[in-house]
């Protein structure tokens, strides 16, 4: 079976033998997509493309009222078979890689994004060259991660999504500490790609938010 397996995207060495990968940070899409800010599987989430309908993803703790709900009946067997998270993939990553991405993940988790409010934002605290390179490759790392799954509808041009999948695999190690060093190294790449990063805060129902991709306008290129 390991032998059928495509290697894994981000190292290219090792195998993919990873499954339910995540293609955006779980912490992200949880919080997005159930109302209640609860863990995974109470997500609902709806395409909203103008170019084809996509039949909405119900995880599987969502309860049947809800699906009631929002479909006006109950998922039919064939609809429960074919239910797929466009956010979920397997075989794209190895093990190792799987947790270096965690690593970014964690990092900016704790070091940004729980300070990003009004009342803890400290504009010193938040530029430091440390938590800026941390940013934009946790950033980068969910681009890539849009740009090479299969369900996503998102495409950089190939010679972007090379460049950030160099600048991940050089850069992300098992321990912050290392990755910190390895970001430092290689902070003029990283510093030299454009980015704007927005940050939308509701008030009213926090959790229902919209993911945007699309790949319509390059310039720039929005997700
Ligand atoms: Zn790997």
């Amino acid at each position: 079976m390991t032998d059928s397996l495509s290697n894994c995207k981000l190292c290219l060495s090792a195998k993919a033998d990873e499954t339910g990968s995540h293609m955006l940070t779980a912490w992200i899409i949880a919080s997005v997509f159930d109302e209640k800010g609860r863990k995974r599987d109470n997500e609902i989430i709806y395409n909203l493309d103008d170019q084809f309908f996509r039949f909405p993803y119900f995880g599987r703790s969502v309860s049947l009222d809800k699906i009631n709900e929002n479909i006006g009946r109950e998922l039919s067997d064939s609809e429960i078979g074919s239910q797929k998270n466009i956010f979920i993939e397997d075989h794209v990553f190895c093990g190792n890689c799987e947790k270096r991405l965690k690593t970014i993940e964690d990092a900016f988790l704790e070091k940004v994004h729980r300070k990003l409010t009004k009342e803890k934002f400290e504009t010193q605290d938040i530029i430091s060259i440390e938590k800026k390179l941390i940013t934009r490759v946790f950033f980068y790392s969910l681009i890539w991660r849009a740009s090479i799954s299969e369900s996503i509808d998102f495409k950089l041009p190939q010679a972007l999504e090379n460049k950030l999948r160099v600048i991940l695999n050089d850069t992300l190690e098992l321990t912050l500490e290392e990755t910190v060093e390895n970001l430092e190294k290689h902070s003029f790449v990283i510093l030299s790609l454009p980015m704007i990063v927005v940050k939308l805060e509701k008030t009213e129902y926090p959790t229902e938010m919209p993911v945007l991709f699309h790949t319509k306008y390059k310039k720039p290129l929005a997700l």
